[in-house]
């Protein structure tokens, strides 16, 4: 079957291989296939590893949404074996032996990056593999690349040959990245390490020392590499060529370069992926995010805490500003960025709620069953262009303030529904939520519709002076006021609400 003309909307997607917009055809439209390089568990998840969360997590459901929820199989690893987890978990865990400190250390990290990932509406991918259960993998790998002469031993370490990557006399090391060799070794500002053949090889394996967590291997008792992790559980669940590969920019190199490197050795094939895609870096006040700078915050932090603003940030507001932006270029997140976004949530909230979508259990089925707008819905599947999603969004809560109300309101539901924005659950709590502000409200209708009444006579008068200070004395009793007007009768209708 044709999954493409089924939906009717084509994907197309900027591949930094090929530094171009590229049509998307899937290798089998009935399993799609990510991979997304995850978190390393040792600390709570900071703003800016929510950036390739969010992001990931609406091709994933544009995905579903095309070629169907049960064709797209979504993998984000788990980097739970690290030298920076060892680190924190000796410092955070004094007197615990190492491998029991790790344990708790990632255990808890990885529930706590679970727990702020739904916070921000992002689904769970279709499975999470953790790097130390799948070492038997990572072990066949290496010892495939170290047979057919991609890498070689020494000093119990296991190399990866970059120089042996290479098609003909052209090497493909840096074809990724579009870096050549001569950058490369320029930007390895590390310490080239004595057993290294050639500066650029990368470690596959090392050894540990008792006290550090490691696994048999034909090279003694060691530990992985981080790149060899993403190349053995992507192939072990997604086979050797997927469709999608993705991550942060800062991925593209030496991460990405050093799996697409292994991966096509030691699988004998052209590619790993057949699209790459990068996410631009997350800013704070146009400021590189870091701790030192004092201005580094966990996702935790602005959900729960009230450093950024002096006050917390709700989870679908965080996610609304971090669309904003497209993906691939740089955002910054300002408390100005998230006030705005949280303004727009809420009158796209109110216009839905005001048009007659009422959210409540009876009509849940009918709720979750709107689709999006095709045009918003094809600005999306352009490489997720979300300014144009943003027009159609906006276009659809004006034309649901007025005129024809309750189909605007519905294609706003299914497009906010789409992108994780808002679900049936979040507009039943939120009107629920509403309700009862305006029930356990002190307030007096009739003298409310008395007053829109005489403001309304007003206007009609041109008394705007008199109008106003109508809607000036209602707002100092903490009553709102907004008017639209009926594209169809031309007439002005105001509403009234309490506000907190
Ligand atoms: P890490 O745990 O550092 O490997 O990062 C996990 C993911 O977050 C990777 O895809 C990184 O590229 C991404 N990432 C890290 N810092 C930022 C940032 N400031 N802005 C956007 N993405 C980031
Ligand atoms: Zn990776």
């Amino acid at each position: 079957m044709d999954k493409m003309s089924k939906s009717g909307h084509k994907i197309r997607l900027y591949n930094t291989l090929s530094k171009a917009k590229e049509r998307f055809e899937p290798i089998d439209p009935d399993n799609v296939r990510m991979y997304v390089c995850g978190p390393t568990v040792y600390d709570y998840a900071h703003i800016g590893n929510a950036r390739p969360a969010i992001v990931f997590d609406v091709l994933f459901r544009l995905l579903r949404q095309t070629y169907g929820a049960d064709h797209v199989t979504y993998l984000r690893n788990i980097t739970d074996v690290d030298d920076k987890i060892n680190a924190r978990a000796a410092r955070d865990f004094p007197g615990v032996p190492l491998n029991e400190a790790i344990r708790k250390l990632t255990a808890t990290t990885e529930r706590q990056y679970q727990d702020d990932m739904k916070e921000l509406g992002c689904l769970d991918p279709t499975r999470q593999p953790r790097a130390t259960e799948n070492i038997d993998e990572m072990i066949a790998m290496i010892t495939t690349l170290i047979e057919q002469g991609h890498a070689y031993e020494a000093q119990g370490h296991v190399l990866f040959r970059v120089a042996s990557f290479r098609q003909g006399e052209q090497t493909r090391y840096g074809e990724l990245s579009h870096r050549s060799l001569d950058d490369m070794i320029a930007g390895a500002r590390v310490e080239v390490a004595p057993y290294k053949k050639d500066p650029m090889d990368f470690v596959l394996w090392k050894p540990s020392d008792d006290d550090q967590p490691g696994w048999d291997s034909p090279w003694g008792n060691g530990r992985p590499g981080w790149h060899i992790e993403c190349s053995a559980m992507s192939r072990k669940f997604l086979g050797p060529t997927f469709d999608i590969h993705g991550g942060g920019i800062d991925l593209s190199f030496p991460h990405h370069e050093n799996e697409r490197a292994q991966s096509c050795c030691a699988n004998g094939t052209e590619r790993m992926a057949r699209i790459w895609m990068h996410n631009g870096f997350l800013q704070i006040n146009g400021e590189k995010m870091s701790k030192s700078l004092g201005n580094f915050f966990t996702v935790h932090e602005l959900l729960h805490g009230t450093k950024f603003g002096g006050r917390s940030w709700p989870g679908d507001v965080l996610r609304l500003a971090m669309l904003t932006r497209h993906y691939r270029e740089p955002i910054d997140l300002s408390v100005d960025r998230l006030t705005e976004a949280e303004r727009m949530l809420e009158r796209w909230k109110r216009a839905m709620a005001a048009s007659g979508l009422d959210f409540v259990e009876a009509n849940r089925g009918a709720c979750e069953a709107l689709g999006p707008c095709s045009k918003l819905l094809a600005a999306l599947s352009d490489d997720m262009n979300m300014a144009g999603v943003l027009t159609h969004l906006h276009r659809h809560a004006k034309a649901s303030e007025s005129g024809t109300r309750l189909h605007n309101a519905q294609r706003l539901f299914g497009s906010l529904n789409l992108l994780g924005i808002v679900s049936f659950d979040s507009m039943k709590n939120w009107q629920e939520a509403t309700e009862k502000l305006q029930e356990n409200a002190d307030v007096d209708v009739e003298k409310i519709t008395v007053a829109i009444a005489q403001r309304k006579a007003a206007l009609a008068e041109k008394n705007w002076a008199e109008a106003d200070r109508i809607r000036d004395q209602l707002a100092s009793e903490g009553i709102r006021l907004t008017d639209s007007k009926d594209t169809e009768t031309g007439e002005r209708i105001t509403r009234w609400e309490v506000v907190k």
